[in-house]
């Protein structure tokens, strides 16, 4: 078998039964012996490193200022610091008082880095009400707000979604980036999920758990959370946006190369449209 020879590399002994390999001669080796075990499993290795010296480095990276002025645009100043915590690798301490130590260094105002700790707030918050909640967080919180029966939503993922083929260059942008990377921006996400439930009209747990199958910051509290906060069933109003928000926060490198920009393209109205169009049983927002 090909990966009889990473086997060799340690110590055959130190592998309990069922056990995969732990150590390889490179990143390709590795990529090579998960594709044969796991034939089915879309994309290939995520660029994204994992390890404790990878996640020092993020955290020596973070710029809080930044952040804060600009972390809702694709290219904006975000930590990437997710899948070390979701993993363990990095405490949700230990990156509060990283920023703590940067608004020290840099004599920055404290307001500077409100932002970032108010996000390390918003994870913090999830667990703690997945551990009220339990397997709750797979229902509905509260009712829709769209006006829509959650029986009227669809249960499966359609075909040209999941192999990003839908023809709309954001939205496919985004799955094949979920797929092969295992990770996407907060807005991106938001978008993706908002044209998954509202726009396809899928139910939205049937796209968080295509999220939980990739995100290599996969975790149930803030992903089914957030999901449910884009459906409305966790929120006041359903959250959309329309093609000119998308375009801003993206410089607009997906619209520009778009075969369904102008009249193809499902995005393109006034927010007032939208609801009318996206919910017409629905109450006023
Ligand atoms: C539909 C949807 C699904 C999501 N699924 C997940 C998920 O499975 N796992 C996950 O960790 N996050 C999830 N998030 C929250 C958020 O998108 C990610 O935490 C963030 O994009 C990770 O990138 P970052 O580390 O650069 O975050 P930064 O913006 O740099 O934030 C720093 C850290 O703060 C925490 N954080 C930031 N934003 C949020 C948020 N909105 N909610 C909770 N914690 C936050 C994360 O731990 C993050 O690493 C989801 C958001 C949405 C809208």
């Amino acid at each position: 078998m090909q990966w009889a020879g990473a086997l060799r590399m340690q110590s055959v002994d130190s592998l309990l039964p069922g056990d995969l390999p732990r150590q390889f001669a490179n990143r390709d080796e590795m990529a090579a012996i998960l594709r044969q075990l796991f034939p089915e499993a879309p994309g290939g290795l995520s660029p994204m490193q994992g390890g404790r010296r990878a996640a020092e480095k993020a955290l020596a990276g973070i710029d809080p200022a930044a952040y804060g002025r600009n972390r809702n645009h694709l290219g904006g100043a975000v930590t990437r610091l997710s899948p070390h915590i979701r993993h363990g690798v990095l405490s949700l301490v230990e990156v509060r008082e990283a920023v703590f130590d940067w608004l020290e260094r840099s004599k920055q105002p404290k307001a500077a880095a409100q932002k970032l700790i108010s996000e390390l707030g918003w994870r913090d918050y999830w667990q703690r009400l997945w551990r009220q909640l339990g397997d709750g967080i797979w229902r509905d919180q509260e009712p829709l707000k769209t006006g829509h029966s959650s029986a009227s939503y669809a249960a499966e993922l359609p075909a040209d979604l999941l192999s990003a083929h839908t023809g709309l260059a954001c939205m496919d942008g985004f799955a094949s980036e979920l797929i092969l990377t295992g990770w996407l921006h907060n807005h991106a996400r938001m978008w993706l999920a908002a044209y998954v439930v509202h726009w396809r009209r899928i139910q939205w747990q049937v796209g968080a758990r295509w999220f939980l199958q990739h995100l290599l910051d996969g975790d149930p509290a803030s992903n089914n959370l957030s999901w449910q906060w884009v459906a409305s069933s966790f929120s006041s109003k359903p959250y959309v946006f329309n093609r000119e928000n998308l375009e801003r926060f993206s410089s607009g490198r997906f619209c520009r190369d778009c075969a369904l920009a102008g009249a193809g393209c499902p995005f393109e109205a006034s927010y007032e449209q939208l609801q009318a169009d996206l919910f017409p049983g629905a109450g006023p927002c």
